[in-house]
């Protein structure tokens, strides 16, 4: 069955992911049909370039669950954030700026979670034995990222086992075919491209324009992919005239809200599937602005 196209992704880069059904357990035993993201490791894009190329790209690890956001596809979930602000004094009848701020409001709260997730700090992580903080920073306040609760009279009093994430827990428990879509080493900064804030066009026009800057005729040999750290292609998003479409958190607080670039690091694999010229592999994040 082909996911539903969201309506709040049409016409923009998020329109590009693929989305999945599953069975979504309910309490008291019920189920309902739900969509859930593709893993990163099964993400791609199909992108053509001015000239005619034909990229296929994909992403290593959970770098498109980590780094490509999106607003809530769920629209009543704007449209009530939207309502609330139309409440507020002076605010009743500007429609397109109360929805613009609800959208932003969203998508704040978005990345400041993942965050809070990669970064271990966030009550969703906390242990589902013991229910204490994943955070062991400074010591003994904590439950260590593996192993025993460091609360003193937890560790292998009511937390036998080790920590058990209550958010991997969770999302396990709901029937979502992924558990962990953060999981890596913890992060105390998250970067990412809100794919909502940019046309599928110009985002398309970005990914080809940043592969023919380092390769314009197709030629670089395939990237090493063997030793310690292979050295990668770097690539340049610019996302020009689209302040917002990188944004960046760190210390439990949005830093960066208005961003229009970001170079992630690739790998080249000439060829692909039939018709397309290169297979790009995005693997990490290196920076932005
Ligand atoms: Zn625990
Ligand atoms: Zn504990």
């Amino acid at each position: 069955m082909a996911a539903p196209d969201f309506k709040i992704h049409e016409n923009t880069a998020a329109a590009l992911l693929h989305y999945q059904s599953y069975t979504k357990n309910l309490p008291g035993g019920k189920t309902e049909l739900a969509w859930t993201r593709w893993s990163s490791a099964n993400e791609n894009f199909n992108i053509t370039s001015t000239g005619g190329r034909r990229f296929l790209i994909n992403f290593d690890k959970n770098f498109s669950k980590k780094h490509l956001a999106t607003f809530s596809k769920k629209q009543w979930v704007t449209e009530l954030s939207a309502y609330l602000n139309s409440l507020a004094p002076g605010q009743d009848g500007k429609d397109e700026e109360n929805w613009h701020k609800a959208q932003i409001d969203l998508m704040n709260y978005k990345i400041l979670k993942t965050l809070g997730i990669r970064s271990g700090l966030s009550d969703l992580v906390k242990c589902k034995r013991c229910s204490h903080p994943k955070k062991n920073n400074p010591p003994g306040t904590g439950h260590s990222n593996a192993g025993n609760c460091q609360v003193p009279g937890c560790a292998g009093v009511t937390c036998i086992g080790g920590y058990l994430s209550s958010y991997t827990e969770g999302r396990t428990e709901k029937g979502k075919h992924e558990a962990d879509p953060y999981a890596g080493q913890p992060a105390s900064t998250s970067s990412c491209i809100v794919l909502n804030w940019i046309p599928k066009n110009e985002f398309e026009l970005a990914i080809a324009n940043a592969i023919l800057a380092v390769d314009p005729n197709n030629v670089l040999p395939n990237s090493p992919t063997v030793g310690h750290n292979p050295p990668l292609e770097h690539l340049r998003l610019n996302f020009t005239g689209r302040p917002g479409a990188v944004r960046c958190a760190s210390g439990g607080v949005v830093t960066m809200d208005n961003g229009t670039w970001c170079q992630v690091g690739a790998r080249k694999t000439l060829g692909g599937p039939p018709g397309i010229d290169a297979t790009w592999t995005i693997v990490h994040w290196e920076g932005q602005g």
